[in-house]
């Protein structure tokens, strides 16, 4: 499957870009609902973790080190890997928004769920991690990584809020999406406005869904995943904003699919198929696993 993904996503580049700007490494699991990806600059050995539910340590190579962590909301499946890992962090900004900090602040990060490891709280610290709030929509630059970093506010279901977070590397974007109430309408309006202009200038490198229901389960409990064709046609809005097939060939990256793994379909009801089904609009699609790497 690597060496597939390897081989389609340099036919990608091939026709749309020269040069690959981001290196990807997938934490999510597609049989469970832990989120996460790690995202460095092309040439760098300096990562983020954005959302890093699962750990990460073992897929790191010789040299590669996670600088920063990133995260779209405070809810547990995107924080495990970072509670689990904070002892081997060394003086990281974690970036998140002034409310996701609070939350981990007051109830992670307290002495009784875990000890202190940041530079906020109780005391005493042990300031593995240093709280960076985010300004909204505003770019700001990670310390040694190379990458720039955005967000952009969105509705998150039960009234929370969440972000979906770009970063950029030499003028390109990944644009990174979790949890959203794409029941809400209009949604995704603030970030479409966002990336419309880099649509058109075909700046965007990817799309990611970190989003970990994306399920054959109808009318269940979705706790901010959303269902493939929901995702479709949200997707459908930002094609009706941009230039005539400038989404076309964009790598749409979808890293859960809950209900059937990469090589077993369930039934005739794939996620995966349906995906594909209605993708009207030509996106490339991908769906990697665990441990895979893609450069974009
Ligand atoms: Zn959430």
């Amino acid at each position: 499957m690597k060496n597939w993904i390897s081989l389609l996503f340099a036919l990608v580049l091939g026709a749309t870009h020269a040069h690959a700007r981001f290196q990807l490494l997938f934490l999510a699991d597609h049989a469970s609902p832990l989120t996460g990806v790690l995202c460095a600059a092309d040439g760098s050995h300096g990562f983020v973790a954005i959302d890093p539910g699962a750990t990460y340590t073992e897929y790191l190579r010789e040299g590669e080190t996670v600088e920063a962590h990133l995260l779209s909301d405070s809810h547990l499946h995107r924080l495990s890997g970072l509670i689990m890992q904070a002892m081997d962090a060394k003086r990281q900004n974690l970036y998140a928004t002034a409310a996701a900090i609070e939350t981990i602040r007051d109830h992670v990060f307290n002495w009784k769920v875990w000890p202190n490891f940041a530079d906020e709280g109780l005391l005493p610290h042990l300031d593995a991690f240093h709280y960076v709030r985010m300004p909204l929509s505003r770019s700001l630059p990670v310390p040694r990584t190379a990458l720039n970093i955005e967000a952009i506010q969105l509705p998150h279901p039960s009234g929370a809020t969440t972000v979906a977070l770009l970063v950029e590397s030499q003028g390109d974007y990944l644009v990174y999406l979790g949890d959203v109430a794409l029941s809400r309408e209009n949604a995704l309006d603030p970030l479409w406005e966002r990336l419309t202009p880099l649509v058109n200038q075909h700046k965007v490198r990817a799309i990611v869904l970190d989003s970990p229901a994306l399920s054959l389960a109808k009318g269940g409990a979705l706790f901010g995943g959303n269902e493939a064709h929901t995702w479709m046609k949200e997707l459908q809005q930002l094609a009706r904003r941009v230039n005539q097939d400038a989404l076309k060939g964009v790598p749409l990256v979808v890293t859960h699919v809950q209900g059937c793994t990469m090589t077993t379909v369930v039934g005739t009801h794939s996620p995966t198929l349906e995906l594909e089904k209605q993708n009207q609009l030509g996106l490339q699609l991908l769906f990697p696993k665990r441990g895979d790497r893609l450069d974009l």
